[in-house]
Formats: C-alpha cells, sequence, structure tokens
C-alpha cells in the first residue's frame, strides 16, 4: 500500500477528550477514528490488524471443533423478559422501534443462542456441540473513557457449548483454556495473561478470567507465584489464598480482563425448556457454557502492552503490514523493491510522500510495523537497503538480494 494512496494520514492532534494511551495513539497513527463516546470506525491500517486478530481467533474455535454463526444485534424485549435480565442487566441498551416496541441491542447472546439452539435439539445424540459468532455487542456503559478497553459498541467472539452432563462441560472447558491461551501467544501476549478466578459462575463457584497484566486495567487480580494462576479482587473475600495450592503470599497487580469463561449450567436451558431426552428415555435440561472474548478490547490491550514512547510495536502475527518501506528521496529504486515484494505477496506500507526523512522516521515508529526498510543515499552508497526491527535502535545493511530473500520466503 502506498501511503500516497492511503485515504487516512497520521495526525497531529487527537480529540481533546480522549485520554487513554491505546485510542490516543491509534487515532493519531490513523488506526481508528472516534465518531462519539465508546464509538470507534476502524479505519485501514486498524481494520487489518482487528481482522488479523478475528482470524487467529477464528482458526482457534474452528480447531475446537465450534460452528460459526451469526445472530443478530437487534432482541426483542420478550427473551430478556425470560431470563429476568430485562430488568437485571444494569448496562442493557433498550431502545424502541417504530412499532412503538420495546427491543434491546444485544450485549451477549445467551437470550438468543438457547431458543435458537431449541428448535434443533431434542435428543442426547444431537449433543454435544458448540456455536461461535464474531459479532458487535452493545453496552450502555456509563464511562466509556478508555478507548478500546470499553466501548458501547465493540467486537467480541462469543462461544456456546451444549452438554448432555456436567462432566463432558468440564472437558470441554478445559479444551476452551487451552485455546484461549493458544489465542494470546499468537497474538503476543502470552507471558502477560493470567488465568483468573472470578465470581459469575452458575453451577461453578467460579468463572474464569483471562486477565492481562496492565496499570491502566480496571480490576485488580492477586497472583500465586508459585501456580501462575490469580483470583480476582471481588473474590478474594471467599478466596484468599491460591485455589490451586493454598498459598497465601498473593501479589496484588492491576489488569485489563480480556476474556471470561462461564459454566452456565442449565440456567438459561431451564429459561427456555431447551431440553433433551436421555438414552434411558428420561428428559433433563442441556447443560450449557459459554466463553467471551472481547476483540476490540483485545486490540486495546496489545497496544497498551506494546509501545515504546515513539509509538506502537505490533507483534508480528498481528501487524498491519510486516514492511515499512521509506523512501529518502530514492524513489525508482524504492518503487522497484516495492513491486518485486507485493508481486510476491509480502505486506509493505510503502512510504513515497514527499516528506522529510524526519516525518517519515516518526510515523513509521507510530504506525509499528515490525521492519522498517529505508533505503536512500546513504544506504545505496553502503551496499543496499537499511533494515530495523522496530523494537531495536540498530539497523543493518542488506543488498537488495538478500532483502527479497529474507522476506519473500518468510
Ligand atoms: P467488564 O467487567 O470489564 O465490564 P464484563 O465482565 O461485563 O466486562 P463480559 O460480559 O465477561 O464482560 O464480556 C466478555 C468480554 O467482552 C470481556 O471479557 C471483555 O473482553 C469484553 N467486553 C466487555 N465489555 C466491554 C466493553 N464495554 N468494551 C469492550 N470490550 C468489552
Ligand atoms: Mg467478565
Amino acid at each position: 500500500m502506498k501511503q500516497t494512496k492511503l485515504f487516512t494520514k497520521t495526525l497531529k492532534e487527537v480529540p481533546k477528550d480522549e485520554t487513554s494511551y491505546n485510542a490516543t495513539t491509534l487515532i493519531r497513527a490513523g488506526f481508528i477514528d472516534k465518531t462519539t463516546a465508546g464509538v470507534y470506525s476502524f479505519l485501514p491500517l486498524g481494520w487489518r490488524v482487528l481482522t488479523k486478530i478475528e482470524m487467529i481467533i477464528r482458526e482457534e474455535m474452528l480447531a475446537l471443533g465450534g460452528q460459526e454463526i451469526n445472530m443478530p444485534a437487534l432482541a426483542s424485549k420478550e427473551n430478556w423478559q425470560i431470563t429476568g435480565r430485562w430488568d437485571n442487566f444494569d448496562v442493557l441498551f433498550k431502545i424502541k422501534a417504530s412499532d412503538n416496541k420495546d427491543y434491546a441491542l444485544n450485549p451477549t447472546h445467551e437470550e438468543i443462542v438457547t431458543p435458537l439452539v431449541k428448535k434443533f435439539v431434542s435428543s442426547y445424540r444431537e449433543l454435544p456441540f458448540a456455536v461461535f459468532q464474531i459479532q458487535t455487542k452493545f453496552r450502555n456503559e456509563k464511562r466509556a473513557k478508555a478507548g478500546l478497553l470499553r466501548g458501547r459498541e465493540f467486537l467480541m467472539k462469543d462461544l456456546y457449548s451444549f452438554h448432555s452432563s456436567q462432566e463432558d462441560l468440564a472437558a470441554y472447558y478445559e479444551k476452551v483454556i487451552e485455546a484461549y491461551f493458544n489465542i494470546f501467544t499468537r497474538c503476543g501476549l502470552r507471558e502477560n495473561i493470567f488465568l483468573t478466578y472470578a465470581s459469575g459462575g452458575s453451577f461453578t463457584k467460579y468463572s474464569h478470567e483471562f486477565q492481562a497484566l496492565s496499570p491502566v486495567g480496571e480490576d485488580v487480580i492477586y497472583i500465586c507465584p508459585r501456580c501462575q494462576l490469580a483470583v480476582n479482587q471481588e473474590i478474594i473475600k471467599d478466596q484468599d489464598s491460591c485455589p490451586q495450592c493454598g498459598n497465601k503470599d498473593l501479589r496484588a497487580e492491576k489488569a485489563i480482563e480480556v476474556g471470561n469463561i462461564f459454566n452456565l449450567g442449565t440456567k438459561f436451558s431451564e429459561a427456555f425448556a431447551l431440553n433433551f431426552q436421555e438414552q434411558t428415555g428420561e428428559k433433563k435440561p442441556v447443560v450449557m457454557g459459554c466463553y467471551g472474548l472481547g476483540i476490540s478490547r483485545l486490540l486495546g490491550t496489545i497496544v497498551e502492552l506494546c509501545h515504546d514512547e515513539k509509538g506502537i510495536i505490533w507483534p508480528k502475527n498481528i501487524a498491519p503490514y510486516q514492511i515499512h518501506l521509506l523512501s529518502l528521496n530514492k524513489n525508482e529504486e524504492a518503487e522497484k523493491l516495492y513491486q518485486e515484494l507485493i508481486a510476491n505477496r509480502v505486506e509493505v506500507l510503502y512510504d513515497d510522500r514527499n516528506i522529510s526523512a524526519g516525518e517519515k522516521f516518526a510515523a513509521a515508529d507510530l504506525i509499528g510495523c515490525p521492519y522498517r526498510l529505508v533505503i536512500s543515499e546513504k544506504s545505496i552508497k553502503a551496499g543496499g537497503v537499511e533494515v530495523k526491527q522496530r523494537q531495536n535502535k540498530e539497523g543493518e545493511i542488506l543488498s537488495l538480494e538478500q532483502v527479497v530473500a529474507t522476506f519473500i520466503k518468510k
């Protein structure tokens, strides 16, 4: 992509009411735009990152046997009344349609997926299975001040699993935990994430959160240094020691909740009479699990964790482009290299703008692609192209052939 063709630009000014690091940086770098509090557009660079994260999540969900679906954002009031959550879900967005009826904008989809599954399931033979979606959620958040970390409209992956027994659900639940860690590893965050015991389980006492350590996190978790597990502050009163080893010497840290998984038991299947017939003929409610992961919040979290004073440092798997190619008055040579790289499907953002070297360097650091390639008078004299990784101070000179060989085989 040539930057002269990219319709967005890096900006010097950010909205005055935006205070979070993730949003101010992503807005300045041209990844997102804020339309109103807690509501953002994803621009070409931001959308590339978001879709890469989505693809990683999708692959891991499909590997778990999840079947991808897409449920509506709009729900009738009745669905939410059946579970009592029309009145009890504190951030439920409620709207009126032209027929003067009340609707909800779904903040989560148990109220939709349970009656949906009821249309297809009646026997133990049809269980277990799981469905997931990557879909826009709405929550009427009081404070939408943390950029992508707390939106009023945001992207979530939600997976729902349906089982004939608690044992079957428990085994699946463990596999989901593994899949979540695969996702965080692939997104470059593995060592920042702690599996955290939290309140909110239905059948079990606890739900499990995936918490990313960060000083801007709204949660406080207590980490067991032996087990690398944590307990959320909200439940520390019931559970003041490590749930695995009993250690009481826990370390408090601030963290961002990026995911939350629940053993729902039969809470929703009973509400909607989602039953199945056992082999013995006995009728029982289906056992359910639900597994959320905030995709736009994960993107914001990565920006909070992966940056330096100059800008973002994207983990390679989710970077908008692998290479940021900068031409310093050497457009002919740069154009040739650009054409060769894109012909081989290497992802390149090419700064072909007529601006100063200093501005190009600053933009490259801000945007944060993993490799910066500079073609200048100096680099050509030294034998080719200066190649520098975003997190390093120094680069090295590679010949054009070496550059092509390095990046085209990757
Ligand atoms: P929080 O405690 O931060 O308000 P939650 O516990 O209400 O979040 P869940 O219902 O567990 O959120 O939703 C699953 C996931 O969706 C969360 O782990 C988080 O990653 C994401 N999420 C929830 N609310 C928001 C929001 N307002 N903006 C962005 N992502 C969100
Ligand atoms: Mg939660």
